[in-house]
Order: C-alpha cells, then structure tokens, then sequence
C-alpha cells in the first residue's frame, strides 16, 4: 500500500436522509481507528468519472461515541464535490481521511457561563456533535444554539434537537440549560426570532430575547457557517472585547468558515 492510500479508509454509506431539494444527512461506516473531538470535521473523498477523488471537508454531526459518523451536506449546483455526493446510495463508497481536523472544540475554552453556538445553515452540524458532550451540560449555566436558515424547511435536525431535552442522562439539565434560537431571514413565521444573526446582535434582539448578555467574562462562543456571517460576528463580538482563542492564549471565541 503506498503513503496516499495509508492515509484514508475506504467505508461505506449506511443511511440517507434527504431533508430539502438541496440539503440532506448521511451516514457512514466508521473506521474503530478514526477519532475526533466534537466540532472537528473529516475530510471526505468521492470518485470522479475519471477516477480522480475530490475531496472536501465535513463537520462531523455524530456524538464521538457513535458507532457511525453523520454528515449534514448542501448541495451545491455544478458543486464538484456535492454533485457526486447526491447521488451515492446506502452501500456506496466514501473515503474517510484517517486525520480528524479542526479548532471548533470546546476545550479551547476557560472558564464562561454561557455556551453559545451561532450557526448558519449547514453550520450547525458541529454544534449537534458538541451537544452530545456530557460534561459540557455540567460545565455551563446555559448552552444557547442558534441555527439560521433562510425558509422554514432548512431549520432541519430540529426533533434531534429537541430530544436532548429529555435525553436519558442528562435531560433535566437540558431542561434547565438549553436555549434553542430558530432563525429565519426569507419568512416571518415558523421561527423565533427573524433576521440575520449579526443584525440581531448589532440590534440587541438575541440578548434581549434570551434574557442574556454577552460579555467577555460569561460568554464563550462559537460561530460556523457562512463567511460572511463569521466574519462580521468575530468583528462585533471583537468590540465587545471578545478575543479568539488560541493555543496558550484562551479567549472568548472559536469560528469556522465553510468556504
Ligand atoms: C472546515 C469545513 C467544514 C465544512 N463542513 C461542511 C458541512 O458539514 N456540510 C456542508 O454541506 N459543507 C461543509 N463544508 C463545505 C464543503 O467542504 C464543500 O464546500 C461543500 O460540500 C460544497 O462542495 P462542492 O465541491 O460541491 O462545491 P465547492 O466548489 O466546494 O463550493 C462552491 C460554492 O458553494 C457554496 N457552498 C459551499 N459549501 C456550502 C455550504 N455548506 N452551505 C452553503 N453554501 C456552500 C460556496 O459559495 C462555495 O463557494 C465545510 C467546509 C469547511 C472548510
């Protein structure tokens, strides 16, 4: 086997679940060899009609316990990658880089009261991983997660989400803790509050509906998803005094672009 090989393992898509025309979950075999901290993503490759493989990274939505590794994908018109993607079928080949990735991990943190998790579409894929964190339902008073789509049918994951609430370890502290925030920006009902994530910062609405400031001592936060989105909240979260937190220096924030 040479080098390139040695890298990845070849595993295979178990179970499908399309929830929109362009946004659907999956799951694949999972290698006992292949760890990752909730938050980080692997790295995926699919065959070309030329036999070349594309690859592309994926937040990994599974809890690091599964058996199994779920991914929430888009589908990008002319995408190269998604393109493939759409059209594997239960029994298809992945492959699955050996390497887990990523800084989007909860133990870049100190300290907080107050876990939230901002996230744009496809983005709230490494938020269901970390959900799955027993000890993070002890660590904080409150974990806030808020998912923005455009329409109500993109604010996929939602029953999941709401089963945490009675989860069999540690429902009643989900009861007390968990914050979930619907946003929509193309329709005025079926969510909590409407607007962009940083328009409802820059406006106060999220504080105010949460009956939660943000604050460089209390909150640690997230972000992932759209760019544009990522950017503009580390700037005005930047001004409130939140700094990103690195190796040796924690801050207040860890974010993620998804391209
Ligand atoms: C760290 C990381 C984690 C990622 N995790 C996920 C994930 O969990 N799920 C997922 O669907 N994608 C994820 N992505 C994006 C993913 O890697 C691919 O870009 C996506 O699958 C599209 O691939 P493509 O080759 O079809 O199109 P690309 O050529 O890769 O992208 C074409 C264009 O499509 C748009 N686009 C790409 N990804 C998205 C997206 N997720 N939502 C909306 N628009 C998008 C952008 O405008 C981009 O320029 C992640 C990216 C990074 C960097």
């Amino acid at each position: 086997m040479t080098a390139k090989e040695n890298k990845y393992t070849i595993e295979e898509i178990t179970y499908l679940k399309p929830w929109t025309d362009h946004l659907f979950s999956f799951r694949a075999s999972r290698h006992e060899g292949f760890k990752f901290i909730p938050g980080q993503f692997a790295r995926l490759g699919v065959t070309k009609s030329d036999s070349s493989v594309v690859w592309r990274p994926y937040s990994i939505v599974s809890a690091d316990y599964d058996e199994e590794l779920e991914f929430y994908s888009i589908i990008v018109p002319d995408g190269e990658f998604t393109q493939i993607l759409k059209n594997l079928k239960v029994g298809d080949k992945i492959f699955v880089d050996k390497t887990n990735y990523g800084l989007l991990t909860t133990d870049r943190f100190e300290n907080g009261k107050h876990l939230w998790l901002l996230s744009t579409g496809t983005g709230i894929a490494p938020f269901i991983s970390i959900m799955y964190e027993f000890n993070l339902w002890e660590q904080y008073e409150k974990i806030i997660l808020v998912h923005c789509a455009r329409v109500g049918e993109e604010l996929t994951y939602q029953e999941l989400i709401n089963s945490f609430y009675t989860h069999e370890f540690y429902g009643d502290m989900v009861k007390d803790k968990l914050k979930y925030v619907r946003l929509l920006t193309r329709e005025n009902q079926g969510a909590d509050l409407y607007g962009r994530v940083t328009d409802l910062l820059r406006n106060n609405k999220l504080e105010e509906h949460l009956n939660t400031p943000i604050n460089a001592i209390d909150s640690r936060i997230m972000v992932c998803g759209n760019p544009e989105m990522v950017d503009e909240t580390r700037k005005l979260l930047a001004e409130r005094g939140l700094t990103i937190s690195r190796r040796g220096k924690p801050g207040n924030m860890a974010v993620e672009n998804y391209w």
